[in-house]
């Protein structure tokens, strides 16, 4: 494995390697597996098949300055500019700051272009095949690779696929300053229900990481369970299973009106002016969720983080936490196993230390997704 060079603190920590693992996924669970796989010794191989990342309206709550510093092992620099010091963080934010950390790290080799479609494993080692052939081999290969995971496959192929909820999050971001001076700005976190619709609204800092009045954005995410045709005749949902987001530019018109039309009738300021503006600047995305409860996390050298090894509704709040517990976890299970144990042990000690766990928290999330959408058909 090529290595850059070794800088900084993660040169002074580490001396020699002590395994090493292929990650595939380099989102937010990819990124704080690798920074903690590093830490314990291991050299990381991590594969992506996108070329870049998104903005997407998405925030997440309770992702602080210190609980940042943690997971990269370092403070906030001058280089993440993208990444405020908030409570509460757009996710190409957190991404931001997470990727500078394994940009910095020499342990950690990141491949975009790198779209794995196999996986295997004998007694020795695993590996993993991209669409162009390559064929990457470590001592574990940990799925990092979301909701509709690809390792899944390898590791659960009797429970491969997280299953539609029954409901779309209309999401959206719009900048204070295109609202400014027409409604008082929110301090805090809004849920409010109306009928059979819920919505969640919540200031965000800067893309800078300003909270100033005036250059802050706004953010919502519009609980829906009456569009599920729509998702079905775009293909976003098929067989009862997500296969991908509405995308803005994919948002049909008629829908933008009954949309606008309904958010006058159900929203109040300043919530009303946020949709009606994201929606004449079509910054809508419709994203249909998904739930995965685990029956296994392990199979044997093969081991799963973040959505793909379990699906939260969002209306948890514990997707993030739920994949940084599973990264340290991890690592800990790995770091204890590297000193005589066989990995294989190891990852069963991780899924020992995560199964339970994670089967409740989705769980507890279903009782909100059948009283909001009922059954899922
Ligand atoms: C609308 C929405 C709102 C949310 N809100 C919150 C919230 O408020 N609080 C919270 O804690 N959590 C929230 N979550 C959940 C949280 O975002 C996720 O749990 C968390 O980001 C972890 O995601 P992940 O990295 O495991 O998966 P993903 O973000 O899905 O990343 C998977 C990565 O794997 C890559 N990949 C996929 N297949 C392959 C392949 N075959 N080869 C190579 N690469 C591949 C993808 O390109 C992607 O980069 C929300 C989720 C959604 C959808």
């Amino acid at each position: 494995m090529s290595m850059k060079p070794r800088t900084g603190n993660v040169a002074a920590r580490r001396r020699a390697s002590r395994g090493t693992a292929v990650v595939v996924g380099a989102s937010l669970s990819g990124l704080m597996t690798s920074l903690a796989l590093s830490r314990a010794g291991i050299d990381v191989t991590l594969l992506e098949r996108a070329t870049s990342f998104p903005r997407t309206g998405a925030s997440l709550g309770g992702v602080t300055e210190r609980l940042l510093t943690r997971i990269t092992g370092r403070e906030r620099s001058s280089k993440d500019i993208t990444a405020p010091a908030a409570d509460g963080q757009t996710w190409t934010a957190i991404h931001a700051r997470l990727r500078a950390a394994v940009d910095d790290d020499p342990y950690i080799t990141l491949r975009h272009n790198a779209r794995v479609t196999d996986i295997d494993q004998d007694a020795c080692r695993a590996w993993v095949t991209t669409t162009d052939a390559r064929t990457f081999e470590a001592d574990i290969v940990i799925g990092a690779d979301g909701h509709r995971s690809t390792v899944r496959r390898a590791v659960a192929p009797g429970h491969p696929d997280a299953t539609f909820a029954g409901y779309v999050l209309w999401l959206g971001l719009a900048d204070e300053s295109a609202l400014a001076g027409r409604h008082r700005w929110p301090s805090n976190v809004d849920i409010l229900y109306r009928g059979d619709d819920c919505l969640i609204g919540y200031p965000l800092p800067s893309p800078a990481g300003s909270f100033t009045p005036g250059s802050r954005q706004i953010g919502f995410a519009w609980y829906d369970a009456s569009r599920n045709s729509l998702l079905r005749e775009e293909g976003c949902v098929v067989d009862g299973v997500v296969h991908h987001t509405l995308a803005a530019q994919d948002v049909p018109d008629a829908t933008l009106r009954e949309l606008a039309v309904e958010a006058g009738d159900l929203w109040p300021q300043p919530w009303r002016g946020v949709i009606a503006d994201c929606l004449e600047r079509r910054a809508v995305i419709g994203t249909p969720i998904a739930e995965y409860v685990p029956e296994r996390l392990v199979n044997k050298r093969l081991a799963l983080v973040g959505d793909a090894a379990h699906v939260p509704t969002p209306m948890t709040g514990s997707g993030f936490s739920m994949s940084l517990d599973d990264a340290e976890a991890i690592a800990e299970a790995v770091a204890a196993g590297v000193g005589g144990r066989p990995m294989e042990q190891a990852l069963q000690d991780y899924e020992r230390a995560r199964l339970n766990s994670v089967r409740r928290s989705v769980q507890s999330g279903q009782q909100f997704s059948r009283s909001f959408a009922g059954q899922p058909v």
